[in-house]
């Protein structure tokens, strides 16, 4: 099997044959990009419209207040599976045929469970988000030079942890009918990072099947067949969630 170094992951290149000389097993169905589940959003207006920068509004933050939002979400969308992301079901972050390794600090690099991974992008996001100097909430406190670094630093976490859902998760998405959840904040924050170019596409290239169809125009939903009374129950909020962690 080759292996391919990049940035903080290996590729697992696929060869015909294995060294031993046995056929690798067939590549994995991805559920998630069956038409059954990806078009199940819990929205249906334009996310490109959502993302661009209002008129009047400071792109910094603009990119403090929406980077900050999507990883609260993230967060909650894993806690929703995240009893069954455990060292034995997830020995390694992986996603696709990559697997993601955690630099600490001093930049050396640590192989941990999927859990361990998720709890340290957390942990890390959670502490840029919520200090001052990073992430300024003060009236004429000035963003950092490093703002535009730490937003996209946090953002191609943020992607390990979403390409992990799908991959290792999505079964236990679905048994929960969360599905809807997923896609919609998976669709909302890759059309986000496109606009502003915040995570290397050689980054998100190994979802990009699943981006291309969820990024997409929603299709029309057909007319239903009787007239809707006024006092119709409203479509299900994106507010929806489970419990935190
Ligand atoms: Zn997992």
């Amino acid at each position: 099997m080759g292996v391919l170094v990049c940035c903080d992951c290996f590729f697992y290149r696929k060869s015909k044959t294995k060294p031993n000389g046995k056929k690798p097993p067939a590549e994995e169905k991805k559920q998630y990009l069956e038409a059954e589940f990806t078009k199940v959003r819990v929205v249906d207006f334009d996310l490109k419209e959502l993302v661009l920068l209002p008129r009047e509004i400071d792109l910094n933050e603009w990119l403090a207040s929406n980077t900050t939002t999507f990883f609260n979400l993230i967060n909650l969308q894993y806690s929703t599976i995240s009893e069954f992301c455990t060292g034995d079901t997830c020995q390694a972050m992986t996603a696709c045929n990559t697997i993601y390794y955690w630099y600490d600090e001093r930049g050396k690099k640590t192989k941990c469970t999927a859990p361990q991974y998720v709890d340290f992008v957390m942990s890390l996001v959670q502490k840029l988000v919520t200090e001052e100097e990073n992430f300024p909430t003060k009236y004429g406190k000035e963003f950092p030079n490093s703002f535009d670094s730490l937003v996209k630093k946090i953002c191609r976490y943020l992607f390990h942890v979403l390409a992990h859902l799908y991959w290792a998760h999505f079964k236990e998405t679905v048994a929960l009918d969360l599905q809807g959840h997923l896609n919609t904040l998976y669709a909302h924050f890759i059309v986000f990072v496109r606009e502003f170019n915040l995570v290397d596409p050689k980054e998100t290239c190994i979802m990009d099947d699943l981006s291309e169809i969820l990024c997409a125009p929603v299709p029309p939903t057909p007319a239903p067949a009787a007239p809707s009374s006024p006092n119709s129950a409203p479509s299900p909020s994106s507010h929806n969630h489970v419990t935190e962690r």
